[in-house]
């Protein structure tokens, strides 16, 4: 090569490094900015999620559509130039059978009439004959009930009828009202089976009430997997009449198989960083979803929006100084497998790990973040809640935990965690119900999360001072 020609591709490399390096202007306000407002103009997450809600569909670990949500976003991931790892994972594999209850005697009942109940069997729930059994109903409103009427347990099934208190969850409240809902959904069966109930019914832990039952994990001894679902909370509160009358009998079919574990993956996509490549940011949603809808709140929208920070960020050809990791969790739903496989993996590496976002409260209006940071960090979030205070989302809430489902065991070990604090009034009236649908979903609250998602991203990945392990003396 003639030296004047060598010496014009030197320049024109170091010209060519020059703007690579423009295009990374860390936590300058303007880049901020930016970040917002190309997302906030963008509906790439929305389409993405219609690929994987209309196409796919429910997403139940061990499912076929498990499997096609994990080649559909390893394909997207890799169209946006990320580094896709699929990280193996063993998965639970349970599949829904026939489900049906009928109330076949109670006082007063005419002759000739039964009546329909409106159930579903909870995750990991156990077969009844599947001709099915009938059995007297107990209907009892909490633990210390059921302890106090135990003499009565036994040969029976145990309704614990206990109302979601959505009074709390439309005044910001969901998800302490959802937990203590879902105790009973979790732990009430096992309770019901130790003390010799043939089958367990919970209430609905939802708030919307169209007759419909929401489903979710309940966590059953191997020896003692008895027949469990939940019931729409109208059927429990008529179960709860007709027993408050007299003796209330039921016959209930559930057909569910559990088959042996089956193989899955975390689907694992850098976007790697410029000078602090081996540092980590993660951000993050569950790729499986419940059987009976097609999980669009929950999570295709998080995954989706985990997906859109590196979209958003290739629109404006910004590169992180820390990589940027999107992980679609593996089996969040019925075990947390997928985050136990990764925490184990990555055991070593904890201390790269600056911090992870997950996004698992569906897509209503982003108010912020919630943070499990030191409270001395509180401060150094100030210039990233100023460019998303326009848009209502500079709300920082700092946690001593936020116990997200999959990111609890990192920030257990340390690494300071992240969850958009969204409105969620409406979010239990879909969660774990056939409703759970793409139409749930509002295009501008998504776009919102989206901006919300990468701009954090972006911030975390880009901070010059560390924030900093949240455990560290505060
Ligand atoms: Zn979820």
């Amino acid at each position: 090569m003639p030296r004047k020609l060598l010496l014009l591709t030197v320049l024109a490399s170091s010209i060519f490094a020059a703007s690579a390096f423009a295009a990374t202007p860390g936590n300058d306000p303007a880049a901020l900015v930016k970040i917002r407002d190309t997302a906030l103009a963008s509906d790439w997450a929305y389409e993405r999620l219609a690929d994987m809600t209309d196409l796919i569909g429910p997403r139940l670990s061990g499912s076929a559509g498990e499997a096609a949500a994990i080649r559909q976003v390893a394909d997207t991931m890799r169209k946006l130039g990320a580094t896709v790892t699929l990280e193996p994972v063993k998965v639970p594999h349970w599949v829904r059978g026939v489900e049906t209850g009928e109330l076949v005697d109670y006082k007063g009942r005419p002759d000739g009439v039964s009546q329909r109940v409106v159930l579903t069997a909870l995750g990991g729930s156990g077969a009844t004959p599947a001709s099915g059994l009938n059995a007297q109903v107990i209907v009892v409103r909490s633990f210390d009930e059921l302890k106090a009427r135990a003499a009565e347990v036994k040969g029976r099934i145990v309704l614990f009828d206990v109302a979601f208190d959505q009074f709390m969850a439309d005044r910001g409240l969901a998800g302490p009202a959802y937990g203590q809902g879902s105790q009973y959904r979790t732990n009430g069966p096992r309770m019901a089976a130790q003390m010799g109930a043939v089958a367990a019914l919970v209430r609905s832990v939802g708030g919307a009430n169209y007759r419909i039952a929401h489903t979710g994990a309940t966590r059953l001894d191997d020896n003692a997997r008895i027949p469990a679902a939940a019931v729409s909370v109208e059927d429990a509160m008529l179960m709860s009449r007709l027993a408050a009358r007299g003796p209330l009998a039921m016959h209930l079919t559930l057909t569910p198989q559990t088959h042996p574990d089956a193989d899955s993956f975390n689907v694992i996509a850098d976007f790697p960083g410029t000078d602090k490549p081996e540092e980590i940011v993660i951000v993050s949603g569950h790729l499986d979803s419940w059987d009976l809808g097609t999980g669009a709140h929950d999570d295709a929208a998080g995954v989706v929006g985990a997906m859109a920070v590196v979209d958003t960020l290739k629109k404006l050809n910004f590169r992180p100084r820390r990589t940027i990791r999107v992980i679609a969790w593996a089996n969040e739903e019925n075990g947390t497998r997928g985050a136990r496989a990764y925490l184990e993996s990555n055991k070593a590496k904890l201390e790269t790990h600056i911090a992870a976002i997950e996004s698992d409260n569906g897509a209503g209006r982003p108010f912020g973040m919630r943070m499990s940071v030191g409270a001395q960090a509180v401060k150094l979030f100030a210039p990233l809640q100023a460019v998303l205070q326009p848009m209502g989302a500079s709300a920082f809430r700092r946690e001593d935990v936020l116990g997200t489902g999959d990111l609890s065991g990192l920030e257990k070990a340390g690494v300071p965690s992240f969850a958009p604090l969204v409105d969620t009034s409406t979010y239990f009236h879909y969660h774990h119900t056939a409703a759970d649908t793409f139409d749930k979903v509002d295009k501008e609250d998504l776009r919102r999360h989206v901006a919300l998602m990468a701009s954090t991203a972006w911030f975390l990945a880009n901070m010059e001072e560390p924030i900093g392990r949240w455990s560290e003396p505060r």
